[in-house]
């Protein structure tokens, strides 16, 4: 199959190599025998919602989220049609921030978000900065430990009744307090863990590849072969060991 990733603002949304999420996407789909066809979705190209089984947008500065923001607002009815229509979305750490309502950044900047996440995220007087683990449960009785890197001022409060992408075991999360880290709705997932996030978690990986195949084929989503992934369970290993010493605290 052609697996089709629709890549926001890979020009401006791309720090701690977020872009790396996308090679991963890549192998893994070309080791089970599919292709990924990535279009860059940049400033003034527009979002067609039925032309893509997965978008990502990875994170940024302030600076870089002030310069995208009116932009990515316009593009959101897109996104929000593209999810709805059943494809899958990743979104990372600044991306995360503005796919809620909006992010009031660390120098007042007000920056509007598309609302396609049930959360608010306004900047605190310290970043928050650190090795992060957590506990996810996606698919009921399936609990999976995430590990990644968090650096943002942002703290995010979900709505009441909003889903979280996991429970924090170690480290900040979404603002420190709560215990919560990211959200889910439905296949579109954001976190604030960069690293990037999916070399050391190949298992959220594949949940995103087989939820994009599903949109893909009309179907519904199958467990992908299994791969060896030794390397990345070291990966894994020692991120989470990192993060159980000296997860983010102030
Ligand atoms: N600029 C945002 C913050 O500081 C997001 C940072 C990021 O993407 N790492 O909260």
């Amino acid at each position: 199959m052609k697996i089709r990733v629709g890549h926001l603002y890979p020009d401006y949304l791309n720090i701690y190599a977020d872009r790396g999420n996308i090679a991963v996407f890549a192998r893994r789909a070309a080791l089970r025998g599919h292709e990924l066809e990535v279009t860059p979705i940049s400033l003034a190209d527009e979002v067609e919602p039925e032309r893509h089984d997965l978008l990502y947008v990875g994170g940024g500065q302030d600076r870089e989220q002030a310069l995208i923001a009116p932009d990515l607002v316009a593009k959101g009815p897109g996104i929000e049609a593209a999810v709805a229509g059943g494809a899958a979305l990743l979104a990372v750490c600044g991306g995360y921030q503005l796919l809620g309502r909006g992010y009031l950044g660390r120098h007042g900047d007000s920056m509007p978000g598309i609302g396609l996440f049930p959360h608010e995220t306004v900047a605190g007087e310290r970043r928050m900065i650190g090795d992060v683990l957590l506990e996810c449960e996606l698919e009921p009785g399936e609990r999976r430990t995430l590990a990644g890197f968090e650096n943002h001022a942002g703290r995010t409060r979900l709505d009441a009744g909003a889903v979280p992408l996991g429970r924090v075991l170690a480290g900040f999360g979404n603002d420190g307090e709560s215990g919560f880290e990211g959200v889910r709705v439905g296949r579109a997932i954001g976190t604030y863990l960069h690293g990037p996030l999916l070399p050391r978690n190949p298992w959220l990986a594949d949940w995103l590849l087989s939820q994009a195949l599903a949109h893909a084929t009309g179907g519904e989503p199958e467990p992908l072969a299994p791969l060896l992934d030794r390397l990345e369970a070291q990966a894994h290993a020692v991120s989470a060991q990192r993060a159980r010493d000296r997860g983010g605290r102030f």
